[in-house]
């Protein structure tokens, strides 16, 4: 084994130590498994690697192979385990829930769903405490964009070009990019320019921006709408933290048009800024409903909505129910979540670990040419490769190479944007600086081999 040196881009780096091996796996090969796969699970479904990766175990920033090969998990299941994996305190809250009760309809009570709602509507500003729980974050913008459009009466949702919002008719509608849209019927959406500092016209004046928001209410409607939804910080659009000043702009004049502003915070919740627990709250803005899934019970299958009492009067006009949302099991993990994110401090960790990671990955840049940008704060960072800085070339196949070569190195990283070409690190918040390292390393010698 060659042991890895600073300047030396032939050497290999190491992951940092960590106490903990998974017990033997006895199971069926990568090989099979994909066999398995292929013949019986959906074509539609995608990964990424050469070759696929068979993963048995996790334990926080970790994951590991059925050989008991241990990977740093810099893409956190997609935004989603916020804690780390198999978080023994989340854990410990879903076997004992699982115990003693494993379902409840919403025809009884029960404490473990009451108890989560209430703190969950304790991180909230405002008047915003009323929680609808779901079991996606798909389930819960389709109900937020249902609830504007009862609640206003009116039919038109304006979104953000370059938005992930879900896969179901409304969120499909509203999402923005084509990777992501079947071509089935999407009425009444407007997808207004992207306040995207790097690529967009206007570089970071988020209020040149939302003019847009303002021209389409005006030109594009019959000057009332529904809804406006906005991620703070687009996660599968390849990290774009929005403009300075766009979301309070484009908040005023959907306002002043009688609709309702949706946060969507599924990636950018649950301290995972690092400066905020909200990604709304980097904006200084307020919004009428927020909805939320992969944080919120570190990878059990959750997603919830947040509005006014007055707003969410709306659904008392018919009934309207969730089967599994809101389950006792899952809403114990997500009390859980809350209690490790403040009891480690995991909010402050992403922030601290967060910035120094940015530092690094933009000294990075100046050494690669292929780096374009690097963006993003806290535990949500992005890094754009492109073959041409001037013509802002997007790199498709070099990032493919670099993040089949960061996984032979022990690196999981994700990938998204338009065009595929930017990197996405969204790890567990407890993420530590000799992980930022290892990441950088990883990443500096597989570009350096490019
Ligand atoms: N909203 C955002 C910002 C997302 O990133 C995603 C999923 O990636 C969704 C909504 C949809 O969530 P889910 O996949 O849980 O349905």
């Amino acid at each position: 084994e060659k042991v890895y040196q600073k300047n030396d881009a032939v050497l290999t780096p190491e992951l940092p130590p960590f106490d903990y091996s998974p017990p033997p796996y006895t199971g069926p090969t990568a090989a099979e498994i994909l066999a398995k796969r292929k013949e019986y699970l959906s074509p539609s479904l995608l990964h990424f690697y050469k070759s696929p990766l068979n993963v048995v175990d996790g334990r926080r920033q970790y994951l590991f192979d059925e050989n008991g090969r241990r990977y740093l998990d810099a893409f956190g299941g997609i935004a989603t385990v916020c804690c780390g994996h198999c978080h023994p305190d989340v854990v410990d809250a879903i076997v004992n829930q699982t115990k003693r009760l494993q379902h409840s309809t919403v025809l009884y009570l029960n404490n473990a769903i009451a108890d989560f709602a209430e703190a969950l509507a304790s991180k909230f500003p405002g008047n915003l405490k009323v929680v609808f729980f779901t079991n996606s974050g798909t389930e819960a913008n389709e109900l937020a964009i249902l609830i504007a459009k009862l609640y206003t009466g009116c039919h038109d949702i304006i979104s953000l070009r370059n938005s992930y919002h879900g896969n179901a008719a409304a969120t499909m509608g509203a999402t923005a990019q084509s990777i992501w849209k079947f071509n089935v019927v999407q009425t009444g959406v407007h997808h207004v320019v992207n306040p995207d500092p790097y690529r967009g016209v206007f570089g970071s004046d988020g209020e040149k921006y939302a003019r847009d928001v303002q021209d389409v209410i005006n030109f594009g409607t019959s000057g009332n709408v529904a809804a406006f939804i906005s991620e703070a910080i687009q996660g599968v659009g390849g990290i774009v933290e929005l403009a300075p000043g766009y979301l309070p702009a484009a908040y005023e004049s959907v306002k002043k048009a009688g609709g309702l502003c949706i946060a969507d915070e599924v990636q950018s919740g649950f301290g995972r800024t690092g400066s905020h627990f909200w990604g709304f709250e980097t904006q200084g803005v307020v919004p009428d409903i927020v909805t939320m899934a992969k944080g919120i019970g570190n990878g059990i299958p959750l997603g919830a909505v947040v509005t006014t009492p007055e707003i969410a009067e709306v659904l008392t006009r018919r009934s309207y129910f969730n089967t599994f949302g809101g389950n006792p099991v899952c809403t114990a993990a997500g009390l859980a979540v809350l209690k490790v994110i403040e009891k480690e401090k995991l909010q402050e960790n992403a922030f601290v670990v967060g910035t120094y990671l940015k530092e690094k990955l933009s000294a990075l840049k100046d050494k690669h040419e292929l780096i374009g940008d690097v963006r993003g704060r806290g535990m949500m960072l992005g890094v754009e490769l492109v073959t041409d800085r001037q013509l802002k070339t997007p790199a498709k196949a070099e990032i493919l190479h670099v993040m089949d070569q960061m996984k032979e190195l022990g690196v999981l990283i994700g990938k998204g944007g338009y065009y595929g070409n930017v990197f996405r690190i969204t790890p567990p918040l407890c993420f530590t600086k000799q992980d930022a390292d290892f990441l950088v390393d990883a990443m500096d010698l597989t570009i350096s081999r490019v």
